[in-house]
């Protein structure tokens, strides 16, 4: 069996691209905090086997046709966690991404058997298959990135597609389609709301 594959481009995607399925989309930063720990990597998958990793140096985040994708109103942007990665790419690019689908909040609306929501756990339960998360606190601000770091952050993109279409057959199950795109609607705000400094703030709680 084939491996994946996986292109690495500096700074933006390379012309001539498309992803008519809706394109799957990951970032890697030096930490959790979008004020304080750049944007490093962006890794995108159409769900056809390859994936694309953007790696930004940290002095140029100008990336017009990346830019234009995520702003692209006819391409769905499928995530995993998407509040996080909406903000770092709200914080570094300008720019807000939509539509979106986040395969955690879909997990969390049709899987309520279980409180496993990580991307290993539905890509282990969902699709059995099963991946590792060890790269994951590696130095994503080095310029030459491993194999390994590679790999791993080709991973958390290759299976969103098919995690989704499992994930909507569970969503249509349950008859929560329509709360979960409205839940997806909101993500730009909450993005922004934790920008704001109200990231650990419920404001709908009492
Ligand atoms: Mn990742």
């Amino acid at each position: 069996m084939s491996g994946p594959k996986i292109k690495l481009h500096k700074g933006d995607l390379p012309a001539g691209l498309t992803f008519p399925k809706g394109v799957a989309i990951d970032t890697e930063t030096l930490g959790l905090k979008p004020h304080r720990d750049r944007l490093c990597l962006v890794q995108l998958s159409g769900g056809d086997g390859t994936a694309h990793l953007v790696q930004f140096d940290g002095k140029s985040y100008e990336a017009p046709r990346l830019k234009a994708l995520l702003a692209d109103a006819a391409t769905l942007k499928i995530f995993h966690f998407a509040r996080f990665d909406v903000a770092v790419l709200q914080q570094y690019l300008g720019v807000t991404t939509g539509p979106l689908y986040c395969t955690k909040i879909a997990s969390k609306l049709a899987r309520t058997y279980t409180d496993r929501h990580g991307l290993k756990d539905l890509v282990g339960e969902l699709l059995g298959i099963e991946i590792s998360k060890q790269q994951q606190s590696s130095d994503w601000a080095a310029a030459n990135l491993s194999d390994s770091q590679k790999a791993y952050a080709a991973n958390d993109v290759l299976h969103l597609h098919e995690i989704k279409t499992k994930l909507d057959a569970m969503l249509a199950r349950s008859d929560r389609q329509e709360l979960a795109e409205s839940a997806f609607s909101f993500l730009p705000t909450r993005a922004r709301l934790d920008l704001a400094g109200f990231e650990d703030d419920d404001i709908f709680a009492h």
